[in-house]
């Protein structure tokens, strides 16, 4: 039987991983940790009854203990308890599924206490690719794509070892958006901004996927998942979400994995890998799909598609730069206090303002985060 452990339990990611656990039947939950959603969190304690449970404030984690006290269960929060559920002894994999860099310290710490790492918390990698990937070598744990597109890569590239990667596909639904103008973006409200053509996702990303903020983001994870370089990723916007990504390798050969819109499968493919189980739902009918259609991304009218790729090139501390910058205006365009075209505008002038370090270490990319934080709030 399986272990494994989550971050993130009561999200859009966690919740589907617990959905994958429900119907396999054969996976051991031994650790749960959630934000603030106590009442989903107790529900899913006394359905997979985890040995440690952790949410992030300590009011909280009191209410739990209190709601729980007929179980035999340990209660913490704060990043400790963030750690104390990624490093809980009996896990094998912890499933990364909380928004944000503040996946960062846990992961490490899970990858230092031997887990592997099925990985949907992309922030991480984005930010500290420089230290994930080497530690992840010196550890022998490895890390398991969640996200579809890298996932897609991941089960491209399986049974290729030894051959070059020519060139990486990284595919885009182009989001809700795809096809306006910047003057028509600039009456866009946070409501029209969560309604993702093909996907369903947490609030954070789904803003990502309309800026194509999280496009480069998924650039520059593929960067560390792959080892590739920035010239070899393409981003091709394919609105039926159908190919989920692509390899092109040295002899022109083309290898992508397709498949319906459905995170379970990802998220499962991790799980089990390198096994594939049967997973009910929708199947590809490929005589129902009138097209399938290509284009390239709009880079003028979704800048932050290139901003990703300037962060990128730039390397050191720009990708955090670039990611805290985008998680604070697209926390700003949700509370309705800037536009949506604003949200590039804020990242660039963080690029451009923020001091640069070349090759930071954790307490960096958490001060950078800070700086950024700080010089935002004072302007906006
Ligand atoms: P959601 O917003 O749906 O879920 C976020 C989870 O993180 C919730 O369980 C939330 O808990 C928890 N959380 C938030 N703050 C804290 C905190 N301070 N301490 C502990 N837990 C916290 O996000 P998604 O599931 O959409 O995304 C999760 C990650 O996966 C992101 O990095 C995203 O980019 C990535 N991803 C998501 C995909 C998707 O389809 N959703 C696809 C590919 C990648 P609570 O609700 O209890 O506050």
């Amino acid at each position: 039987m399986r272990k494994i452990a989550i971050l993130g339990s009561t999200g859009s990611i966690g919740t589907q991983t617990l959905e994958i656990v429900r119907e396999q039947n054969d996976i051991c939950v031994t650790a749960l940790a959630a934000g603030g959603n106590i009442d989903l969190l107790e529900k899913q304690i006394r359905e997979f009854q985890p040995k440690v449970a952790a949410v992030w404030e300590e009011e909280k984690a009191k209410e739990l203990k209190l709601r729980t006290a007929d179980l035999d269960l340990k209660i913490c929060f704060g990043m400790e308890g963030l750690i104390e559920v990624s490093t809980e002894p009996e896990a094998e994999i912890l499933v990364t599924a909380i928004v944000g860099m503040l996946g960062i310290r846990p992961t490490i710490a899970a990858m230092e206490a031997g887990k592997h790492i099925a990985l949907a918390n992309k922030e991480t990698l984005v930010t500290a690719g420089h230290i994930i990937m080497p530690l992840a070598k010196e550890r022998n744990v490895s890390i398991l794509p969640v996200d579809s597109e890298h996932s897609a890569i991941f089960q491209s590239l399986q049974g290729e070892e030894g051959n070059a990667v020519h060139k990486i596909l990284l595919t885009a639904s182009g989001g809700p958006f795809r096809g306006k103008t910047t003057d028509e973006l600039l009456h866009i409200r946070p409501e029209d901004a969560l309604k993702h053509p093909n996907w369903t996702m947490g609030r954070k990303i789904t803003i990502d996927s309309a800026t194509l903020v999280n496009k480069g983001l998924e650039v520059m994870e593929a960067k560390w998942l792959f080892g590739v370089e920035a010239d070899q990723i393409q981003v091709v916007v394919h609105p039926q979400s159908v190919i989920h990504s692509a390899v092109e390798f040295e002899d022109g050969a083309v290898i992508a994995q397709l498949g319906t819109p459905d995170m379970r499968l990802p998220i499962q493919y991790a799980l089990y890998y390198p096994k594939r189980r049967r997973l009910r739902g929708k199947r590809l009918d490929l005589f129902a799909l009138a097209s399938l259609t290509f284009e390239e991304p709009d880079r003028k009218t979704f800048r932050g598609l290139d901003l990703a790729f300037w962060a990128m090139k730039k390397g050191g501390n720009m990708p955090t730069v670039f990611n805290a910058a985008n998680e604070k205006a697209v926390a700003l365009f949700l509370k309705q206090k800037i536009s949506f075209p604003d949200i590039p505008e804020i990242i660039e002038e963080c690029m451009d303002s923020i001091r640069f370090f070349e090759d930071p270490d954790v307490s960096c990319i958490l001060e950078t985060e800070e700086d950024v934080y700080q010089y935002i709030e004072s302007r906006w």
